[in-house]
């Protein structure tokens, strides 16, 4: 059984068609990498499976729960922003735990997920400091940090890195993949970065215009792209 599945799922604002019956799987564990050009409906895709936008007609399932009309916070997913989208107004560790103090969770278990996640993101010496005193990388392991506590069945990923500066971004890539490993947790990671999608992805997905072209290993699409436009991507050049 695919750990996140998503079904024909379209999505229409007004007139507008941005995604236009999408569907793929992705299995249990596995690193799953979305490029395409902007405006063509990535971040409305995640923002779908987060429940964060009610789609037009469609399904997605989770471990075999269809989650189409769940609330975001009963999903099982976590999203991480580009722009970080912490609070300013709390601690690291006030953030972190956010989620699972409205959740209701006692405290010890609160205090357990957070110091986990500072331990894992190694931002234990900031847990007191306010988003304000941290440099961008700090705030971006805050925001991967936030989405570890809630323990999701699916990480969503929307750009995570693009703010950064590149040896900043190269270092982020290697703990993303060293954090994939060690969660054994199913992501999928929007990114424009070439680089970042052929490093990191266990398959690619290469999304146009609202539909996916091609989805497939790293070598697959590399060797053998399915359209020009998948090979002007991220092909070989035939
Ligand atoms: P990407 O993340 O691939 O750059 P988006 O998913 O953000 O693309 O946007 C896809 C298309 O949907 C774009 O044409 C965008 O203008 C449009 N769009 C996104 N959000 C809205 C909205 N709330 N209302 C109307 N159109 C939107
Ligand atoms: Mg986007």
């Amino acid at each position: 059984m695919s750990h996140l599945e998503v079904r024909d799922v379209v999505k229409r604002y007004g007139q507008l068609t941005v995604l236009s019956g999408v569907s793929f799987a992705a299995q249990r564990g596995e690193f799953v990498v979305m490029v395409g050009p902007s405006g063509c409906g990535k971040s409305t895709l995640l923002r779908s499976i987060a429940g964060l936008e009610e789609i037009s007609s469609g399904s997605v399932s989770i471990a075999g729960h269809d989650i189409t009309a769940a609330e975001p916070s009963d999903r099982g997913v976590a999203m991480v922003f580009q722009n970080y989208a912490l609070y300013p107004h709390m601690t690291v560790a006030q953030n972190m735990g956010f989620a699972l103090k409205v959740a209701r969770r006692p405290r010890s278990e609160i205090d357990a997920a957070v110091t986990r996640a500072a331990e894992i993101l190694r931002i234990t010496d900031h847990l007191g400091k306010y988003p304000k005193a941290l440099s961008g990388g700090q705030k971006q392991r805050v925001a991967i940090g936030r989405a570890i506590t809630r323990a999701p069945e699916v990480f969503l990923f929307d750009e995570p890195l693009s703010n950064l500066d590149a040896a900043l971004r190269s270092q982020m890539r290697i703990e993303l993949s060293r954090l994939h490993r060690e969660l054994g947790a199913t992501m999928l990671y929007v990114t424009h970065d070439q680089t970042e999608a052929m490093t990191m992805a266990d398959r690619i997905i290469v999304m146009n215009g609202g539909n996916i072209e091609q989805i497939g290993s790293p070598l697959d699409l590399y060797n053998r792209p399915a359209t020009r436009f998948v090979a002007g991507f991220i092909g070989s050049p035939r």
